[in-house]
């Protein structure tokens, strides 16, 4: 019997929840959802989270180097200001300790039940209510909810490279999100697989330290500089003793970030030009003309993520360091075998391969009405009404859900706005303590609009990327401006969903 069927076993007629709101995960998402629920004056959720503290990607994500690609004073709460970050782009030390001091103060500590990892959600129809069990060292146990917020995050599931032979590899290996502190690199013959986000960052950490360094590509991104800098104790005091000029600089940079969707979607053209700056990037700091081709991306800037990096072409260009192009055909007890048949030996393996953006496993353990899954709904690719509502999927709520993901500036605006309209649909929810389901035509129309106008994009110009589902459809993205989706948000009409009162009386 399997998780599915314990939890439906155990179905029961209506009942009170142990608790009104269960909210998955404690990053951005999960603690913007339990601030607001605190500040509605509600103490009746669980934050359930299977590492040991809070913080989401940036807890997970501590490799060398990792630091955030959106500036500080906007990746950050509205609500929850820091007027002395240090930097211009924000560090994983920075924003870890950030998350953990705004959990803090918020007192949201003694609502989190760490080292609990979700195994599974059932929708129980009877009841109106969640039935969910979270395991913790192998042991599980189960609790009731009304609401289920998954806030469990758009990129926190390893993916693991599909290479013949992975497993028989016996030197180290490990995944860039789960970084083994304790290996100590120095000297050693060291392969990295992938060059997207995390790698471009940590390869240059780790590359004056390693004997011999083979960085794997598969398909080259397009990089810009990276405008970093520390901000002086002038600055830091000014945006302390002057909050209106902290706002002004936190709108300065959200509109500059917002210009970039003329281009990514409503003039992919215009991202020819934009591409000079990437050309002129490895102009000026890639000599060898073999390695300046193997860098240069052949879809249009902006298909893909656009990475900023002043360190990942000089660090490629080091003499320790080499920048292997060829497929990886095998992988061996002590080597990678590449298409062309050449070995290289090495001591660990690096995993910079990314995260399941779709087919997150979490869909194979969430079931809605009639035993439906996440997963068996998502077949041909993710959807739902504006990330947040999932049709057959009652009192569940999405947080960097499907086409809710930004390339251009800080999701963490995305977020708060969807905790917005969470926030409104629950206290709706509680006004009938019975359900709530996004109507099935609105999500179906909100989709096809959604993927006539991404059909436009610079994501649609031919390229292969994490932004797509395996059906070719693109599922992790918002095709607009970041204000379009919170005025959506915010203008989401009553018969946009059906809100029912209770089946059967407590
Ligand atoms: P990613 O961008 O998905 O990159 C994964 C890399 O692994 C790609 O180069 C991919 O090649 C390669 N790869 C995967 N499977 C492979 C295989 N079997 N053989 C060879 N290569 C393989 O993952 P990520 O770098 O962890 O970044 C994910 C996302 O997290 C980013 O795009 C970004 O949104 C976020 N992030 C942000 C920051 C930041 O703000 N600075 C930092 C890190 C991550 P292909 O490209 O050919 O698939």
């Amino acid at each position: 019997m399997g998780i599915a069927d314990t939890l439906a076993t155990s179905s029961t007629p209506r009942v009170k929840p142990d608790y009104g709101t269960a909210i998955v995960g404690t990053g951005f998402g999960g603690l913007a959802m339990a601030i607001k629920l605190r500040e509605d004056g509600r103490n009746d959720f669980v934050l359930i989270e299977r590492g040991d503290s809070v913080g989401g990607t940036w807890r997970d994500n501590r490799y060398p180097g990792a630091a955030c690609d959106v500036p500080s004073h906007l990746y950050s709460f509205s609500f929850a200001p820091k007027t002395d970050w240090s930097r211009l782009y924000p560090t994983q030390p920075e924003l870890y300790a950030y998350l953990r001091q705004v959990a803090e103060q918020h007192q949201l500590l003694p609502n989190c039940q760490f080292n609990s990892t979700l195994t599974g959600a059932v929708y129980d129809e009877a009841a109106q209510l969640w039935r969910i069990e979270v395991t913790t060292a192998g042991v599980s146990r189960s609790l009731t909810a009304r609401a289920l917020v998954l806030a469990n995050g758009g990129l926190a599931e390893p993916k693991l490279p599909d290479v013949p032979g992975v497993e028989t590899f016996k030197g180290k290996t490990f995944h860039s999100s789960q970084w083994d502190h304790g290996y100590d690199l120095a000297g050693k013959r060291v392969a990295v697989i992938g060059t997207g986000a995390s790698a471009i960052q940590f390869v240059p950490a780790i590359a004056p330290k390693v004997g011999r360094l083979d960085v794997y590509q598969r398909t080259p991104n397009w990089i810009i500089p990276r405008p970093d800098r520390p901000f002086s104790d002038r600055t830091k005091s000014l945006f302390k003793h002057v909050p209106l000029l902290r706002k002004a600089y936190r709108a300065f940079i959200y509109w500059g970030h917002e210009a970039r969707v003329f281009g990514l979607v409503l003039n992919p053209a215009f991202m020819k030009l934009f591409q000079k700056i990437g050309e002129a990037h490895i102009n000026r700091q890639v000599k060898d003309p073999v390695l300046k081709q193997k860098v240069t991306p052949d879809y249009l800037i902006g298909c893909r993520r656009i990475l900023i990096s002043n360190d990942w072409y000089p660090a490629v260009s080091r003499p320790n360091v080499d920048l292997v192009t060829q497929g990886i055909r095998e992988i061996r007890e002590h080597s990678i075998v590449t298409t062309d048949g050449v070995e290289r030996e090495v001591d660990c393996i690096i995993f910079g391969t990314g995260f399941y953006a779709t087919e997150n496993p979490i869909g194979h353990i969430v079931h809605g009405r009639d035993g439906v899954t996440l997963a068996s709904e998502w077949q041909n690719g993710e959807e739902a009404y504006l990330g947040t509502l999932v049709k057959k999927f009652p009192n569940l709520f999405l947080i960097v859900g499907p086409n809710t993901g930004v390339g251009h500036t800080s999701m963490v605006f995305i977020i708060e706005s969807q905790v917005a309209l969470i926030r409104r649909l629950l206290a709706k929810l509680r006004s009938t303590d019975g359900t709530l389901e996004v109507r099935a035509d609105v999500q179906d129309e909100f989709n096809r609009k959604l993927q006539q106008r991404l059909s436009a994009s610079v994501w649609s110009t031919g390229c292969k990327s994490w932004y797509k589902h395996r059906s070719g459809k693109i599922t992790a993205l918002w095709p607009g401006f970041t204000f379009e989706f919170r005025r959506q948000t915010q203008s989401v009409p009553d018969s946009a969903y059906i809100l029912t009162k209770p089946t059967v009386s407590a």
